[in-house]
């Protein structure tokens, strides 16, 4: 990678002054960690047609093999772990530069690099955490993942018996408002918004950086193959998200790389 690719990077968020970087991610921000993204070859999609919320709640079946891919797809979540643009991002958080990051992962390394929760807006939910569908109660997924491995094909709800779903947001489910709302907040007041690894084809989420663009603020595209606002961005930049990052990093000095253990 050239250098001037990540000196670049460096200038954009450094001018952006205090606050002044919100970050934007998709899948491809984890697949340096070992989580394959939906498009590229190998990814989700190329192996299972994605089930939607009106399937998975009309359809037994469906939500059986919903919770039986769980088993692999959360299996490799947990196995993953943050890379360097996950923890090149947490360190401008630190440091003060990024305000926030607004997600459609659904995988929590975002978290598990340093940023608390409050700092990470999960526009697409949660892999981590179960909820029922009927009374509201919450389940860490680990204990529903043992209750399937112990022969529950499809796990009701203890409280109530109702339909259990992992609060991740499938297709033809809404987003939830409140993270909307918190997104739409923080691009606005962005003076860059920094996008890293998204195709930008999954609405409404990919539509929420324009906003940083109509009030005023520049965007920088970070994505190994193109997007419909590379014409618009400051910068766009092909290399490897960790690479690229971290390299951006370390032009701005930035200090920390303590994690939580
Ligand atoms: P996507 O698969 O549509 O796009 C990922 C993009 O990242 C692609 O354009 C790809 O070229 C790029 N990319 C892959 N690896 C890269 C790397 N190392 N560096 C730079 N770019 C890289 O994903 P999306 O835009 O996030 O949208 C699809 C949906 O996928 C989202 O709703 C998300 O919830 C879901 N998803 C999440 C995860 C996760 O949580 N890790 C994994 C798969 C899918």
């Amino acid at each position: 990678m050239p250098p001037t690719d990540a000196a670049r990077l460096a200038a954009l968020v450094r001018a952006a002054g205090a606050g002044g970087t919100v970050v934007f991610t998709g899948a491809g921000v984890s697949t340096e960690s070992g989580i394959p993204d939906f498009r590229s070859p190998g990814g989700f999609w190329t192996r299972y047609a994605p089930i939607g919320y009106r399937d998975f709640m009309a359809d037994a079946a469906m939500r059986e093999e919903s919770w039986r891919r769980g088993l692999h797809t959360y299996g490799a979540i947990v196995a993953a772990a943050p890379n360097p643009a996950h923890r090149a991002i947490a360190a401008w958080w630190r440091d003060g530069l990024v305000a926030g990051v607004v997600t459609q992962n659904i995988d929590g390394l975002h978290q598990r690099a340093g940023l608390p929760d409050m700092a990470v807006v999960e526009l697409h939910g949660s892999a981590h955490r179960v909820q029922c569908l009927a009374c509201g109660a919450l389940y860490d997924r680990p204990s529903v993942q043992a209750r399937i491995l112990n022969g529950e094909a499809v796990p009701p709800c203890l409280v109530c018996g109702g339909i259990l779903k992992a609060t991740t947001i499938s297709f033809g489910q809404p987003l939830p408002p409140d993270a909307v709302t918190i997104a739409e907040g923080l691009l606005r007041r962005a003076r860059l918004c920094l996008i890293v690894g998204s195709s930008l084809v999954v609405y409404p989420a990919a539509g929420l950086p324009r906003l940083t663009l109509a009030a005023g603020g520049s965007l920088a595209v970070v994505n190994a193959t193109e997007t419909h606002l590379d014409g618009l961005a400051a910068l766009v930049l092909r290399e490897p998200a960790g690479q690229v990052l971290d390299a951006a990093a370390r032009a701005l000095g930035a200090t920390s790389d303590e994690r939580p253990p």
